[in-house]
């Protein structure tokens, strides 16, 4: 019994292990001229690059996982919301994941980041720099209430709101998701400046860092973006729906089987297993 047990174990692990590895395998990005492909739920890239380790004004968390790769236009976004960070002397910005160095599906974690156009970058901003032993295993800041209704007021901070506002306000980035509280804290901040708000998107989880995603970039004619946010700066109903009673049927989407590839994606793939 307990070698079937074993031998079940050992099917199911790699049956796993083969789900979840042909991206987690390749280890360079494609070379060619930068293209996202797909969507950002199921997709990949071609001429991706690794966000430079070594920077002033960022640093890069779980170095070890290397998913700091991503579309030209990502590495570009991080470093200009960086340097206006770093001169606005909010603190250090902890650059959490991006993509693989092709894309694709990760095994855990994240449905999107597949296409090298989206970026988790967490909200604290430290003043000094952390250690290597520090961003090796961070420690995230939930910033959101055990009642999920608001944000920790002790953990919120005006930078916070500086920086997600910053990345909003980037003429490259189409949604930002953060919790529905910290979205709530950002609509009873905002002045009368609001038109940025509506790119900023709640979700579930998101209680420590922010989720940044950047429109198709020009010149990936197989990029697929999604349907701009609805007008408005999504403070009202549809936030509020939000802190309503579950109602059944309302937690996270189940995770479904994965769709096919776009076909340039398979072929990438097909490619780098020849
Ligand atoms: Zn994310």
């Amino acid at each position: 019994m307990r070698r079937a047990l074993l031998t079940l174990a050992a099917l199911l692990g790699s049956a796993v292990a083969v789900a979840a590895t042909p991206w987690q395998q390749i280890q360079h990005p494609v070379s060619g001229a930068p293209q996202s492909i797909g969507g950002f739920a199921n997709g990949c890239i071609i001429g991706a690059q690794a966000l430079p380790l070594d920077a002033p004004a960022y640093q890069v968390m779980r170095q070890d996982q290397r998913r700091y790769y991503g579309h030209p236009d990502l590495i570009a976004f991080i470093q200009r919301l960086s340097t206006q960070t770093r001169q606005l002397q909010l603190g250090q910005v902890l650059i959490g994941d991006m993509g693989m160095a092709a894309g694709g599906r990760f095994s855990s974690g994240h449905a999107s980041h597949q296409t090298g156009l989206d970026v988790d970058i967490w909200l604290q901003l430290p003043k000094s720099r952390w250690s290597a032993q520090q961003l090796l295993k961070p420690q995230p800041l939930d910033l959101v209430a055990p009642d999920d209704k608001q944000v920790i007021a002790r953990h919120w901070q005006p930078q916070i709101d500086s920086l997600i506002k910053l990345a909003a306000k980037d003429s490259d980035v189409t949604r930002i998701f953060v919790n529905p509280a910290i979205k709530k804290q950002l609509c009873a901040d905002a002045g009368s400046d609001r038109a940025w708000l509506h790119k900023v998107r709640p979700w579930f989880a998101h209680r420590a860092h922010m989720h940044v995603r950047l429109r198709c970039p020009a010149g990936s004619l197989e990029c697929e973006d999604q349907p701009p946010p609805l007008p408005g700066d999504g403070c009202g109903a549809e936030l509020e729906s939000w802190f309503l009673p579950k109602k059944p049927g309302s937690t996270p989407p189940v995770k479904k089987a994965p769709p096919p590839l776009p076909p340039s994606c398979q072929a990438l793939l097909d490619n780098h297993r020849l």
